[in-house]
């Protein structure tokens, strides 16, 4: 099983409702986040278009937060996903360092925290809340491993892209564009 996220910026509006969702769901604390919206500008003058992304923690295939981690803490989980281990977490700091996509922060209780894929939710058979609760229906979530799946799909029929690939991370969250 290989989990993953597509997210389609021709559908996002950028309502910030996956934020907020998420830091429901998972007790994020007021001023720290696990997914943030990003406004980019393409194209060049006079054919400009605002492209708008859902981002997060990327869950890697090769990840840099994994590698560097001294204690274990940081760690793959059910499909590839990427987790932090809170008790086993010394708070050193050497994943975020490590991430380039800047999606990692320390919480006030010392450890590291990050977008989960929302593991405790798919354990039951729901969707991560922030795809959950989107109003346009941006963004998918399943196994890539399965053929049949929304996801697998999707990247078989759309153009798409990850982000920042020239990091060699091998990002696990798609964009379609
Ligand atoms: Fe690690 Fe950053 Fe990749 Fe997430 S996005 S798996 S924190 S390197
Ligand atoms: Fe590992 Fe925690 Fe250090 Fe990150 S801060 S590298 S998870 S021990
Ligand atoms: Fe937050 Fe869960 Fe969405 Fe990750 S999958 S951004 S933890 S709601």
């Amino acid at each position: 099983m290989r989990l993953a996220m597509v997210i389609d910026t021709k559908k996002c509006v950028g309502c910030s409702d996956c934020v907020v969702a998420c830091q429901t769901e998972n007790d994020v604390p007021i001023g720290y986040c696990r997914d943030w919206i990003t406004e980019t500008v393409n194209g060049s003058y006079p054919s400009l278009e605002l492209e708008l992304r859902s981002e997060r923690c990327n869950h890697c295939d090769n990840s840099p937060c994994v590698r560097c981690c001294p204690t274990g803490a940081s760690h793959y989980g059910t499909g590839g996903t990427v987790l932090v281990t809170k008790n086993e977490c010394i708070g050193c700091g050497a994943c975020i360092e490590s991430c380039p996509y800047d999606a990692r922060y320390q919480h006030p209780k010392g450890y590291i925290d990050k977008c989960t894929f929302c593991n405790h939710r798919v354990k039951e058979g729901l969707l991560p809340a922030c795809v959950s609760v989107c109003p346009t229906k941006c963004m998918y979530f399943g196994d890539l491993d399965n053929s049949h799946s929304e996801v697998s799909q999707l990247l078989r029929n759309r153009k798409y892209k990850t982000l920042a690939p020239e990091a060699g991370t091998k990002p696990q969250v798609y964009y379609l564009i």
